[in-house]
């Protein structure tokens, strides 16, 4: 064993471990010692330890150790017995320890409480048991693997930088050499949906093959899709849809068209219809996720207009609410319901009506609409649509005209929130000359009104207006015509 080889305390004790040692006789000795005169060997101390865990928890490399000394050794190990390394050798006649084995307790507790550490408070290594040892070792073991597997993990991050790099750089060249269709949608939708560089570079090629549509529109690119359509028609918002600008199509701004969609007047004038349209088309803009929009409101003055267009003449069904369009209103009075109903009653007496010439299919729809007057946001608005067969008289026009201002007057949207309906304008129809004049042409401004001041030096003009200082404003195109004609 590396101690009993290495101490030659310990060499030395192995050799006579309890034997007694004779000492020479003396001068008046005769031959046989007597039991006073023979002296026993220093047996040395047992050592104070678990004999459980004596072999794993007693540091036996203290005593192989050069530069520590113990102060004692082994005399034997089972049991295990140590002996002073200044043993005196000779225990006189008691047959016990000598005084230096009897310290040995002391030195050995030093030990002992050096054992019950754990093997990291423990700084010299050689002073370390078994247990010690082999609590260092898993330590060890376990930060060996822990840097293995960080390794592990910094080559597989490595070798997945090095390939998005490579993606990137495929991207890069990508989007250098082609015109990606929506591509400034497709970022939002990456970090929403947490693409990563393959899964975006596979959507850069479908969006160019128009295989992927990214759909997440503003609001401002619905608006810019609405307007197109406003001022080019299904035509500009297809090629616009098919740009590299990949606005919505047609389909995808119709809901949000319809809620601008004015209602029809069917069956009579209805204020309450012409006031909804109103709501419809001077209230807040709702944008796509719901929210009111609210803008700046600045009262102004607004023009009322009325005028035809040509309509393709027949009768629709309007599945919303199950009803027929498309009768004049001038004579629709004469049919009994609109509604279609579950049988085809409504529909045979619409028909025999239409045969007999007591209604007519619209071949003109009038249009009323509202516009600001003002440098922006000046485009008309329509309120009133409702379908005309041209034989109604100026009593027809007058209503029309009538309920559309009652309607601008009292809706929430209209001259309370946006200001007066001050013109009223129409084409040179005579009929519509006729209800023109009975509307605005039945008071005169006088000291008091407000307008007086402006006019009174005005020597000529036609100083007469209609309720709330309404005028007139015919088209002078029809004006021009009907006098050159004449
Ligand atoms: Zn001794
Ligand atoms: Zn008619």
């Amino acid at each position: 064993m590396a101690f009993a080889s290495g101490n030659p305390n310990f060499r030395q004790s192995s050799k006579t471990p309890s034997t007694l040692r004779q000492i020479p006789p003396n001068s008046s000795s005769i031959g046989v010692p007597s039991p006073s005169t023979i002296r026993a060997a220093c047996p040395g101390c047992p050592l104070s330890w678990e004999s459980d865990t004596f072999w794993s928890t007693y540091p036996f490399h203290i005593h192989a150790y050069t530069t520590y000394n113990p102060s004692y050794s082994f005399v034997s190990l089972s049991p295990p017995t140590i002996r002073s390394a200044r043993c005196l050798q000779d225990c006189g006649t008691s047959g016990g320890p000598c005084t230096w084995c009897l310290t040995l307790p002391h030195d050995v507790e030093a030990v002992r409480d050096r054992a019950g550490l754990s093997y990291g408070q423990v700084r010299v290594e050689q002073r370390l048991h078994h247990d010690q040892l082999s609590e260092k070792i898993e330590k060890l073991k376990q930060q060996v693997n822990d840097m293995k597997l960080e390794k592990l993990n910094l080559s597989r991050s490595l070798a997945s930088a090095r390939r998005q790099i490579c993606e990137y750089k495929m991207i890069f060249q990508y989007l250098g050499t082609h015109a990606v269709p929506g591509i400034h949608r497709m970022f939002p939708n990456a970090l929403k949906f947490g693409w990563g560089t393959k899964r975006f570079f596979d959507r850069l090629q479908e969006a160019c093959s128009g295989e992927y549509v990214p759909r997440n529109y503003t609001q401002y690119e619905i608006d810019l899709a609405i307007l197109l359509y406003e001022l080019g028609g299904g035509s500009a918002v297809h090629a616009m849809n098919h740009s590299i600008f990949a606005l919505p199509s047609r389909q995808t701004i119709e809901p949000y068209r319809r809620e601008n969609r004015p209602k029809l007047c069917l069956s009579d004038v209805n204020v309450l219809t012409i006031s909804q349209n109103i709501s419809t088309m001077f209230r807040s803009h709702q944008d796509k996720d719901g929210k009111i929009r609210e803008t700046p409101i600045k009262k102004r003055a607004h023009t009322l207009m009325f005028d035809e267009t040509a309509l393709h003449p027949s009768v629709e069904y309007m599945p919303s609410t199950d009803e027929m369009a498309g009768f004049c209103l001038e004579h629709v009075s004469e049919l009994e319901t609109l509604l279609v109903g579950k049988d085809t009653r409504s529909v045979k007496a619409a028909v025999a009506a239409v045969k007999d010439g007591k209604v007519h299919i619209a071949q003109e729809v009038t249009v009323g609409a509202i516009a600001h007057l003002s440098r922006d946001n000046y485009g008309a608005k329509p309120i009133f649509v409702g379908p005309s067969c041209k034989k109604g008289d100026w009593r027809r026009m007058l209503e029309i005209l009538q309920s559309a201002l009652e309607a601008g007057n009292n809706s929430p949207d209209g001259a309370a929130k946006h200001g007066d309906i001050w013109i009223a304008s129409l084409d040179g129809d005579y009929k519509r000359r006729i209800a023109l004049f009975m509307l605005c042409m039945h008071s005169e401004i006088r000291p008091g009104n407000p307008l007086y001041s402006l006019i009174c030096d005005l020597v000529g003009l036609n100083r007469r207006v209609g309720k709330n200082n309404l005028v007139m404003d015919m088209d002078y195109r029809h004006l021009f015509k009907r006098t050159l004609l004449v």
